[in-house]
């Protein structure tokens, strides 16, 4: 058999672990190491008068230079600017997002050679925006974003594979569901997903981009800063340094209590020290409304798929917070099964990422694919319009959340006067009916209507979701056939020149001659 031109790589964009995973010459996913020897990368920056310094060395900037320090950029991802300065400057989140990715991209091909063809993951509860801003990242750090693959879902293909169900063999499988359950550090998500006969269906799919290891972190971060000021009348997280110093100590000691049923945490701060022994009962009893946060959504998952517990065989963990041990047992309590880390909870999401990449490959080279992913969108896809009754702006839902990808569907819209030349159409994603609880996506706004249409022609606007969630839209007058010119003009992204600016002065390399737009 001919030898891929590309190496399928795969890369797990983690909130605060980043890993790369390829395809080795017998197609198993291998994780690669970065420049220090490690197949993890924490997710952070360091931006000084050197440099850009990403990684471990970053991390321990945050003890000693913090306001030049940006870590968790991933929860930012979709708005306009990453939450504090970095040395007194604003960053995107993609910017940030994409100097790690650039990292990754030039300690990997000391080992593997040069490549740009890649598969980013994202939480499966992302909306529209922060996918485009997650492909953007991918873009400025000079790769090739072939697509972007759900972390859950990537989980599961690197189980199916573990399991067999990819060889030969696959297609005799028999079906089965498994639960996913992904705690990283900064993001939570769960995933319904059916396994069988080469293929892998998403079923349901919820989350929370603001819940993770962090959180837990922050607790313990609280519990010493309070006895820190009931002691010394001083409260050290008011100072970057030492909240730096204080939240790597209290990871730590997180992650100390996993493995042991108490930890002391020492912190100095301008002389001053304190030294608390922590419980694991009680650091589980400081987060217990984290962890209920979780229980309550995968219930809820479960009945959005329609099944029962008896109805899943597999509940897979997922992420380095699925390491505690309330997690297991809360898991264990909810499901009535031993929860199942039979892949690596650091290394899943990666090797599935591979795995796809490995898929497109073979697509793009004619080739056969060996199995088949089906999704379904995280969040309802609505129209701003007004309301009949109040003549109040109301958020009409287009494609409810969990429709099986890709979705497709149609609004008319009529104009309102005689020879109207032009439309707006505000998109957006949530559940509620008021906009204001719903993530804006953009205004899709068609100006060059043709002229003298009468006043109510009727426009069709028609919304596509693709399989990895990201939103097509066309636009035509009712009755023929000519799609319209429209521009979707989106609040919090980067356009097509700062795009290719930010990749040159990111990754050094020339804009691709073709760029993936969306809106095609
Ligand atoms: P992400 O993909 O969001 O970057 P990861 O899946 O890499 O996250 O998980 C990182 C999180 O897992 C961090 O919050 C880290 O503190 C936590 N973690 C890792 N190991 C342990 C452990 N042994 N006990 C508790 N938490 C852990
Ligand atoms: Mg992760």
């Amino acid at each position: 058999m001919k030898q891929a031109v590309h190496p399928a790589v795969g890369i797990d964009l983690g909130t605060t672990y980043s890993v790369v995973a390829r395809l080795d010459d017998t197609g198993r996913p291998q994780a690669l190491i970065n420049g220090e020897g490690d197949q993890w990368t924490p997710s952070v920056v360091l931006v000084d008068e050197e440099g850009v310094v990403v990684g471990k060395e970053a991390v321990k900037a945050m003890s000693t230079d913090m306001e030049a320090v940006a870590e968790c950029a991933k929860r930012d991802v979709g708005q306009r600017t990453y939450h504090k300065m970095i040395g007194g400057r604003q960053y995107p989140p993609e910017a940030l997002e994409a100097w790690i990715l650039n990292k990754l991209r030039v300690d990997t091909q000391q080992q593997i050679g040069e490549y740009q063809k890649v598969v980013i993951t994202v939480p499966a509860y992302f909306d529209e925006v922060r996918r485009k801003a997650t492909q953007d990242a991918g873009y400025i750090a000079g790769f090739d974003v072939m697509d972007i693959i759900n972390e859950p879902t990537a989980a599961a293909v690197a189980f199916g594979f573990q399991q067999g169900f990819l060889g030969q063999d696959g297609k005799d499988k028999q079906r089965r569901n498994i639960l996913v359950y992904d705690l990283g550090g900064g993001t939570f998500d769960v995933t319904v997903m059916q396994i069988g006969a080469r293929e892998f269906v998403a079923l349901a799919t919820d989350g929370d981009v603001q819940l993770g290891g962090r959180d837990w972190d922050q607790r313990l971060v609280d519990y010493v800063a309070e006895e820190f000021i009931r002691k010394h009348g001083v409260d050290p997280r008011e100072d970057a340094n030492a909240g730096g110093r204080l939240w790597r100590e209290c990871e730590d000691a997180k992650r100390t209590l996993s493995a042991r049923r108490r930890v002391k945490i020492p912190f100095e701060f301008q002389g001053n020290v304190v030294r608390p022994e922590i419980t694991r009962e009680q650091f589980e009893e400081m987060a217990q409304d984290l962890l209920d946060r979780t229980d309550f959504t995968t219930r809820q998952t479960l009945q959005a798929a329609g099944l029962q517990w008896n109805d899943i065989e597999r509940v897979l963990l997922v992420g380095g917070s699925t390491r505690m041990p309330a997690v297991v047992k809360m898991l264990k309590k909810l499901s009535g099964k031993d929860p199942d880390r039979s892949v690596s909870p650091d290394e899943a999401v990666a090797h599935g990422a591979a795995l796809h990449a490995g898929l497109l490959l073979a697509k793009h080279q004619g080739r056969t694919p060996k199995f088949r992913i089906k999704n379904v969108n995280s969040h309802s896809l609505g129209v701003i319009g007004n309301d009949p009754v109040t003549g109040r702006p109301r958020n009409g839902i287009v494609i409810p959340r969990n429709t099986a990808l890709p979705a497709a569907a149609q609004r008319i819209f009529k104009t309102q006067k005689a020879n109207q030349r032009s439309i707006l159409v505000e998109i957006v994603e949530g559940e509620s009916a008021s906009p204001a609880d719903c993530a804006p996506i953009g205004r899709c706004s068609v100006r060059d209507l043709p002229r003298n249409l009468p006043d109510q022609t009727p426009i069709a606007v028609r919304f596509r979701y693709l399989e990895n969630g990201r939103l097509t839209v066309t636009v035509k007058v009712v009755g023929t056939d000519r799609k319209l010119r429209h521009e979707i003009v989106r609040e919090n992204s980067l356009n097509h020149d700062q795009l290719n600016s930010w990749r040159r002065y990111v990754s050094g390399l020339p804009p691709l001659a073709e760029v993936v737009v969306d809106d095609a």
